[in-house]
């Protein structure tokens, strides 16, 4: 199946993709991952977004559509994916149309205030990319990931100003795309105001697996 991901930033798409993966045994392909893997390895790409991103604002088109076409085109891809933070644009997902048929587009309902204190408590592991939250999902020791034992920072771009600056994105940018995939017949709404395990059921239930 080939799903997208779609909803503000905080919305706990990447905590839910984390939990679809095992559900549905398809990739979990994050753009934001990619982007803040290759700025720790200091490649022509992470240099080039690191200060987009900080700044909240959004990498190019061109540069995210290539990124995403190469990544599909991988072998792991045969039976489907699941794309969050991608696509952010009508753009991006008219170009995706042309490479891949996306089938369902699970779109996270929540309220402003709950993505603010989501994005405000937000911690994440630099190295396997673990989701935390300092109220909850605090890791077991501060300031170390329970998975793989690296170091549980607070991302730039979750800083206060940042924060802003992505949900006025979103809201020019990105909240298009609902209408966009509504009026395709493909969008599935998902409660995700409750805790993990709701929205998972949530999210089983509105796919129908
Ligand atoms: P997104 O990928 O949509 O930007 P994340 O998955 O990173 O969002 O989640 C944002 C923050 O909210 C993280 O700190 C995560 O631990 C927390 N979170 C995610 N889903 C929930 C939930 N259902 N209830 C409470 N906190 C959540
Ligand atoms: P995310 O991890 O999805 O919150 O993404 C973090 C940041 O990466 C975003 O604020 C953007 O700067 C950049 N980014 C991720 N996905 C895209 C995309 N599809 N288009 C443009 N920029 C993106």
């Amino acid at each position: 199946m080939n799903l997208i991901f779609l909803g503000p930033p905080g919305a706990g798409k990447g905590t839910l993709a984390a939990k679809a993966v095992d559900i549905l045994k398809l990739p979990h392909i994050s753009t934001g991952a990619i982007f803040r893997a290759a700025m720790a390895e200091g490649t022509p790409l992470g240099l080039k977004a690191k200060a987009i991103m900080e700044a909240g604002q959004l990498v190019d088109d061109e540069t995210t559509i290539g990124l995403v076409k190469d990544r599909l085109a991988q072998d792991d891809v045969g039976g489907g994916y699941i794309l969050d933070g991608f696509p952010r644009t009508i753009p991006q997902a008219e170009a995706l149309a042309a490479f891949s048929k996306v089938q369902k587009v699970v779109n996270f309902d929540i309220p402003d205030e709950t993505v603010l204190e989501r994005l405000g408590g937000r911690r994440v592991c630099r190295k396997c990319g673990h989701n935390f939250h300092v109220i909850f999902d605090k890791p077991k020791t501060e300031g170390v990931c329970d998975h793989c034992g690296g170091e549980v920072y607070t991302r730039d771009d979750d800083k206060a100003e940042a924060i802003q600056k992505r949900l006025e994105v979103y809201r020019a940018q990105t909240a298009p795309l609902i209408d966009f995939y509504r009026a395709q017949g493909i969008m599935v709404d998902v409660d995700a105001r409750p805790p993990v395990d709701q929205v998972v059921e949530n999210f089983k239930k509105a796919l129908g697996v």
